[in-house]
């Protein structure tokens, strides 16, 4: 008899406990080799609708949400904001209460407005999972960061994680930087002052990437966020690129075998050294997108488990 996650809703990390975290990775992990397999159907939720609410782009959530509805044999419709009534001004809570009116058994959201899952999840009568909310969080992407960490290196507990890069703006980070320390893994926080969070919740800070970086197991590097920026960056991005950009040569100073992770999208070049980022050896940037699948099958499988029963 599987756990029961005491959750009816995925929309931070703050409420989860180690055990629920580890608990979704557990689940998660089968999915992988189910991935792998020619005929990748399961039915367990057949019969179920699944409503993806993306009010600002994605690629990898949006399309990696739906396959993992589709392999657990949902119906997956998604809501394209575009072409609705959010342009003739509905709110986001009418939006919600009408969509909700159509019975969904689970709603995926993201939005640019940080909070935004959370009042959907007032509303709705279905769990709802958080897709990313403006500078917020994104649980899902946290979760399958911690699954590749698992099973690139092995274990989590004790390992040293570098984020580095546009960390105030990141939902990515504001996630792994609650998530990474429920399992025993060391955060610190890289990036220019100005890209630095005011609040670093305990996580050491640096803004000289080599420093930053020296001895870490994992490095994370994220995308400057120019559309969430009210201030400009003041530099070129070539600047950005010289004083922060991950390149071999920089990788030196982290662990002999550290692994490079990054969300996507990527910016080749300025972040991130093109070669680096497409080395599977040093690099899980496509194991991430393989384990964000099966993470997203094991949230809308867990999330639905009361409903199916
Ligand atoms: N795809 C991630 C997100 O939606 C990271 C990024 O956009 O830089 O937050």
């Amino acid at each position: 008899m599987p756990r029961p996650f005491p959750h009816r809703h995925l929309l931070g990390i703050d409420p989860l406990s180690a055990e629920d975290i580890l608990f979704l990775l557990d689940e998660a992990e089968p999915w992988i080799d189910f991935g792998r397999q020619a005929r990748k159907e399961d039915r367990r939720l057949a019969g179920l609708t699944q409503f993806n609410l993306f009010f600002e782009n994605s690629t990898r959530t949006l399309f990696s949400f739906e396959v993992a509805g589709k392999r657990l044999g949902a119906q997956v419709a998604n809501f394209h904001p575009g072409g609705s009534s959010v342009r003739k001004g509905e709110s986001l809570i009418d939006t919600a209460l009408t969509l909700n009116a159509m019975r969904p058994d689970v709603m995926v959201v993201r939005h640019n407005e940080s909070g935004a899952p959370q009042q959907v999840a007032e509303v709705a009568g279905c769990p709802v999972v958080n897709g990313g909310d403006g500078t917020n969080e994104h649980p899902t992407q946290a979760l399958l960061d911690a699954l590749t960490m698992r099973r690139r290196k092995g274990r989590i507990e004790g390992l040293t994680v570098a984020i580095c890069g546009d960390i105030r703006h990141s939902r990515v980070a504001g996630s792994n930087r609650k998530l990474l320390p429920k399992l025993g893994a060391e955060v610190r926080l890289v990036g220019p002052p100005a890209l630095l969070p005011d609040d670093a919740g305990g996580a050491a800070t640096f803004t000289d990437l080599d420093e930053g970086i020296k001895d870490a197991d994992v490095v994370m590097m994220l995308r400057i966020q120019r559309e969430r920026m009210e201030e400009s960056v003041s530099g070129t991005l070539a600047d950005f690129h010289a004083r922060y950009g991950l390149t071999y040569a920089r990788l030196d100073r982290a662990a002999p075998d550290a692994l490079v992770m990054h969300p996507g999208p990527m910016n080749r070049g300025v972040e991130i050294e093109g070669a680096l980022a497409d080395d599977p050896d040093r690099s899980a940037i496509l194991d991430q997108v393989e384990n964000g699948v099966a993470v997203r099958m094991a949230v809308l499988d867990v999330l639905t488990r009361a409903r199916r029963e």
